[in-house]
Formats: C-alpha cells, structure tokens, sequence
C-alpha cells in the first residue's frame, strides 16, 4: 500500500502577489506567454468541497473528518468571479470551464452560469461555457443548469461495476446514480457529453473494456486519464500509471481505432474513433506524452488565486486586488502581466525534476484548482 504523504503546509494559506505592472497590459486577445502559448481557456473553482474521496485527488486519510474546508467570506462570490472573467475573456480567452472540489455543491450555481453567460470573447460571442462533475447531484440540476446557459457537461466516472465504483469514490456512492445523471445531461441537451475515466492499474484498469463497450455507440465521448502525480497527498507511484498506449492497445484489441483530428489548439484528449464509426474516445496522457507546448489554460482557485498550471505550487492572488477596488484595466494588466511571465510545463519535465522532498516544494491540490 503507498505510503500517503501528510502535507506540513496548507497551499490555501499562501499566494503571490498580484501586482499591477508600471508599464500597463492591455487587453488585446493576443497575449502570449514566454513560450508563445495564447490564454484560450479559464477553469474556474468554484468550491474546495467536494461529497467524494477519490484516492488519487482527495484521499480520505487527509480530507477527512477534521479537515477544515475555506470560510465562505474567503471565496469569490459569483459578481467577483464573473468580474474576473471578463478580464481574462478580454485578453484572448474563448471557453470557461467549470470545476471544483464538486462544483454542483456550490449553492445556487446556476446564478454564475447566467451571469457568465452574459460576458463576450473578444470575437464578440458567448464563451463556451462547461462544466466537470462528478455526476451525483447532476439528476436534479441538469435541466436548470441548461436552461442558465451551460452548454456541456463532462462527468468523472471510473468504473461502471458498482464494488469498484464505490471503492474509487470511498464514500460508497452508487454507480447508478452518476449513470442517471448522465442521462439527464443528454435529455437536458447538456451534449456532447464527455465521461472521464482515471486508470490506475491494478486498481480498475479491467474496467477499460465494460466501460468502452457501455458508451460505444451512445454519442458520449469516453476519455481515459493516465493517473497523475497531482498535489502531495495521493501517494503517486509510476508503477500504478497505465500508459494511453497500453489502454489504446487493450480496446483495439476488440474494437479496431484510427486517430483523429485534434478538435481545438491546445486540447488534452488525444482523440481516436472506432473504425466501424462507433463513436469516439480519447486519451490524456500527461505522464507518457506531455501536452504543454500548447497549453492555453489558467485555473482560478474559490478564492481568486491564478495558478498557471495543474502541477503549480502557487498562486497570484487576484482576490487582494479585487476587494482592494482595482480598476477593471488595473485587474486586466496584472492579469496580462502574470501571464506573459508564464513558463510552466511540468508534464514535459517531470523525469528530470528533483524529487519534491529535496526542494521542499508542494504542488498544490486538484481538488483546490480543479481538473
Ligand atoms: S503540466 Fe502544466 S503546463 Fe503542462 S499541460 Fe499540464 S497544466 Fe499545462
């Protein structure tokens, strides 16, 4: 059993500054970072909460009992965040995502969906507007969600054998009900519905083949996540991460595939059909085949801390400004400022990083930034 690593210092309790820059950034929809990577796409945290310990993001031996989740004076409210994101929309950003801990836990989130949908890229039309679940309380909310404005929904669903389900979740939560929460994003027209399935071998890497032969055909698009070594409490050994190339092989094996097109600069799904055109899945594969060189994403914490990647020890605090009566030109400059200073790509250095435990570095949690 891995060895869980008790992390000593809390990353919610610490951010860089934002500073607004003496030479101003404005807002042009063409910034770029120090590798030439535009800002296409926000994912916003609108939660540290989630109802699920998945071991790989929120194990239970940390969240647990006693874990003190942000005060609700803390987090962005829903004018704050939709403030924001026309700051990040004005410099080039085209969709926002939606995350967590579980976004659907945050209450009346259907009014951030409304408000969201009211803002404008710089080609002057809405933002795509998505959002990632865990797929329990989608039954009640998809159709007001739908009707906010949410155009897509994508649900994390790891299994469809229910032992093996309520394992992964370690809340004992039934499979059925993310099942009919799925179907309530398609009748809503919450569509094309994505389903994320985490792979960690020898835990429901057998669950590949069920859950291919379940959403071939059914226009929902499966894609396979390599497990990845995300914050500092999952444990993370390489020797549990199942390459794409290994899960490819293993549905090829029954259903022939061909790749395809990549549908967007800067998507992480690889992206294969089934010969037969049965559909399609996809592979994202962050430890064997590092995406970063076109990575066009930011992600917003619950309390306004930009963070410029997933594997990001910390964040600029965009709140302090906020609430600090920033102008909107002020806010945007930092922003811009922030981002042309970028150089992250973890994924493509991992192998010849030193180990965490010699520079004392803490990446900070997915359940904190989101997926
Ligand atoms: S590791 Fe960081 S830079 Fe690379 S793709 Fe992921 S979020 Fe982007």
């Amino acid at each position: 059993m891995a060895e869980r690593v008790i992390p000593l210092v809390d990353q919610r309790l610490t951010a860089l500054r934002a500073a607004v820059p003496d030479r101003p950034v404005a807002a042009t929809g063409l910034l770029a970072d120090t590798l030439g990577r535009p800002l296409r796409d926000l994912r916003i945290s609108v939660t540290d909460r989630c109802n699920f310990r998945c071991s790989y993001c929120m194990p239970k031996e940390v969240f647990d009992k006693d874990y003190r989740y942000l005060p609700h004076a803390s987090l962005l409210s829903f004018e704050e965040i939709t403030r924001l994101a026309r700051q990040f929309l004005a410099h080039g950003v085209r969709k926002i995502r939606l995350t967590g801990g579980e976004p659907l836990l945050r209450k009346n989130i259907e009014i951030l969906v409304a408000q969201l949908r009211e803002l404008r890229t710089v080609e002057g039309t809405p933002p795509e507007l998505t959002l990632t679940t865990n797929g329990s309380l989608l039954a009640r909310k998809a159709k007001a969600l739908k009707e906010a404005g949410l155009q897509r929904v994508t649900v994390s669903l790891d299994g469809l054998d229910d032992a093996v389900f309520r394992r992964m979740n370690d809340v004992d939560f039934p499979v059925a009900e993310v099942l009919e929460g799925i179907a309530a994003a398609r009748e809503a027209g919450l569509g094309p519905v994505k389903v994320n399935m985490v792979v960690k071998r020898g835990t429901n890497d057998h669950e590949i083949l069920p859950m291919a032969r379940h959403f071939r055909g059914s226009g929902i698009v499966l894609r396979f996540i390599e497990y990845m070594d995300v914050g500092a409490t999952n444990g993370w050994r390489m020797d549990e991460v199942m390459p794409s190339s290994e899960v490819r092989e293993r549905i090829a094996s029954e259903f022939p595939l061909v790749q395809l097109d990549p549908s967007a600069p800067g998507e992480t799904a690889e992206r294969w059909g089934y010969a037969d055109g049965e559909g399609e899945v996809g592979f994202i594969s962050s430890v064997t085949q590092a995406f970063c060189g076109d990575c066009n994403r930011a992600r917003l914490s619950t309390e306004g801390k930009l963070y410029l990647c997933l594997f990001a020890s910390n964040g600029y605090d965009l709140r302090e400004l906020l609430r600090g009566n920033a102008s909107d030109e002020e806010l945007a400059s930092a922003i811009g400022h922030i981002w042309q200073g970028r150089g992250d790509r973890y994924s493509e250095l991992r192998g010849s990083l030193p180990a965490d435990a010699s520079t004392g570095r803490r990446r900070v949690e997915m359940s904190y930034i989101g997926g």
